[in-house]
C-alpha cells in the first residue's frame, strides 16, 4: 500500500480544497520542515490577509530598528488612519487564537465525512449500472464485426459494403470501449482527499505551524480571501471563511445534511 502522501491522483469531483490549500496541507504533513526564511511575505505571512479595522486599508509589515535590536510591526499603512500597529509576534498569535476558533470539531467532521462518501457511492453506483450496459452493447459490437468479416470472406457481401459496416462497427467499439473503461482509478482518492480535509480542518493552527514558512502567506489569504480586521487587539472577520459554511456547524445542520441510514459515522471505540 502506497504512503498516503504518493498519490498523486486528482478526482474530476469538484474539489473540497483548493490544489493551493492541498499543496500547502501536503508540504505540512511531511517531515517537520526546518523555519527557512526564503523569501520577504514569508517574513510576515499575514501581509495582504490582515486589514485595519478602522479604514479597511491592508497591513503592511515592517521592520524597526530600537536601541538594542530589531521590532518588527504589522502597521495600517493609511497615514490619515494609523490606528493598528501591533508586534509581529502579538498578531500572529493573535492568528494563532483565530485559527483556533475555525477548527472544527471531530463529531461534525465525521458526519460530514459519512455524508461525502454517501454521495460517493451513490455516484458510483449508477456509474457502474451504466459502465454494464456499456459493456452489453460493446460485446454485441465485437461479435456482429465477426461475424461480418466471416460473411466477407465467404464472398457473401462485396467489399464496399464491408468496409462501411467495418468503419461504423469499429467506430462504435471504439466509443463503447471508453464508456465500460473501468474508473477505479478516481474512485480511490475519496478517502484520501477526506484524510486530508480532516487533517486541515480539525486543528488548524497545527496546520498552519507546520506549513512551510513560504506558502502561509498563500494558505493565509486562501481562508479568508476576503481578509481578516484587526482592531490591535483581536481579530474579526466580516463573514465565515469558506469552508466553515459548507460544513455543518451545529446538530441541526446535520439533520439537514440528511445521512442515509448505515452512513452514521462509527463512535469512537
Ligand atoms: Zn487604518
Amino acid at each position: 500500500m502506497p504512503g498516503r502522501g504518493d498519490i498523486k491522483a486528482i478526482g474530476d469531483f469538484e474539489p473540497i480544497v483548493s490544489e493551493e490549500i492541498w499543496n500547502a496541507v501536503n508540504s505540512a504533513r511531511g517531515p517537520s520542515q526546518a523555519k527557512s526564511r526564503k523569501s520577504a511575505s514569508s517574513d510576515f505571512p499575514l501581509r495582504g490577509t490582515i486589514r485595519c479595522s478602522r479604514c479597511g486599508y491592508s497591513l503592511t509589515a515592517s521592520r524597526s530598528k530600537g536601541r538594542s535590536k530589531h521590532y518588527a510591526y504589522y502597521t495600517c499603512w493609511n497615514s490619515d488612519c494609523k490606528a493598528v500597529k501591533v508586534k509581529q509576534e502579538v498578531m500572529e498569535s493573535q492568528y494563532e487564537v483565530y485559527l483556533d476558533s475555525i477548527s472544527i470539531a471531530e463529531p461534525i467532521l465525521d458526519l460530514f465525512e459519512a455524508a461525502m462518501l454517501a454521495l460517493w457511492k451513490d455516484r458510483n453506483s449508477s456509474e457502474s449500472k451504466l459502465r454494464e450496459l456499456a459493456n452489453k452493447n460493446l460485446l454485441k459490437a465485437t461479435k456482429r464485426l465477426e461475424v461480418l468479416t466471416d460473411q466477407f470472406l465467404d464472398g457473401h457481401c462485396d467489399a464496399e459494403f464491408f468496409q462501411s459496416q467495418k468503419s461504423r462497427l469499429e467506430y462504435q467499439i471504439e466509443t463503447l470501449e471508453i464508456q465500460s473503461g473501468s474508473n477505479d482509478v478516481k474512485d480511490k482518492p475519496i478517502q484520501v482527499v477526506l484524510n486530508h480535509g480532516r487533517n486541515l480542518f480539525s486543528d488548524v493552527r497545527s496546520t498552519w505551524n507546520r506549513m512551510k514558512p513560504e506558502l502561509r502567506p498563500a494558505f493565509a489569504s486562501s481562508l479568508n480571501p476576503e481578509g481578516l480586521l484587526s482592531d490591535g487587539v483581536s481579530l474579526g472577520t466580516a463573514e465565515k471563511p469558506w469552508f466553515e459554511r459548507l460544513i455543518p456547524s451545529s446538530a441541526d445542520d446535520v439533520i439537514r445534511l440528511a445521512v442515509p441510514t448505515g452512513f452514521e459515522p462509527v463512535s469512537p471505540p
